[in-house]
């Protein structure tokens, strides 16, 4: 995931850079060209953690249940279409064309998939005060309580990373910081559970 961001952030430079080179080049277009990066990009990381249900790999998180009753009634769809046309299996693209509406809701976190579909419900925006905003507030993301988030295989390594630092840190704080102890704690307790609702949902804990 932060390799895809790395590589979007890649294409924008370069693309940047091509505009500015350019006569002619305006914002506007440069923007479309991201923004259709971000939906080719989300096309297909839609798919792929729909294969990894099919495979008995689920999504943890809050909004665990709600993505997994989706793929449920894709798969419902799917046997509908295979039952309607007995010795077919529909392609990828079939299967695209029944995740696409809720891959456009996909926004990439640091160490989550958003799956933006209802701003009401997004906890960025309810603690922002600003509940009618069309975009979510990535800085302001707290996955582990937001209903719209999910935590996948992928996103291990940087919750595994932040237990660490954190375990790092609570082992250097002196006897007088004891809310900034408890504060770091609590965090930490935070990531661990993460770490083990992924490992429960993927199928990896020991
Ligand atoms: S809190 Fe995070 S997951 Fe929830 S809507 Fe905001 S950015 Fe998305």
């Amino acid at each position: 995931m932060l390799a895809a961001k790395i590589h979007l952030k890649h294409v924008s430079i370069v693309t940047t850079e091509g505009y500015a080179a350019s006569p002619g080049g305006s914002q506007a277009k440069f923007m479309a060209e991201v923004s259709a990066e971000e939906q080719a990009r989300n096309k297909n990381l839609t798919p792929a953690a729909f294969r990894d249900y099919q495979n008995g790999i689920r999504p943890a998180g809050p909004g665990a249940r709600d993505l997994i009753d989706h793929f449920e009634s894709v798969d419902e769809e799917i046997l509908a279409m295979q039952a309607s046309s007995p010795g077919t299996r529909p392609g990828d693209e079939e299967v695209i064309q029944l995740l696409a509406r809720r891959a456009k809701t996909l926004r990439l976190g640091i160490a989550n998939y958003c799956w933006f579909a209802d701003p009401s419900r997004a906890l960025c925006l309810i603690l922002a005060g600003t509940p009618g905003s069309d975009k979510p507030l990535v800085g302001m993301c707290d996955s582990a309580r937001c209903p719209q988030a999910t935590h996948h295989g992928g996103h291990r390594p940087v919750w595994a990373s932040s237990a660490q630092n954190k375990k790092v840190f609570i082992a250097k704080i002196g006897r007088g910081q004891r809310d900034e102890k408890a504060r770091l704690q609590k965090e930490l307790d935070r990531d661990l559970r993460v770490l083990s609702e992924i490992d429960a949902a993927t199928g990896t804990a020991a």
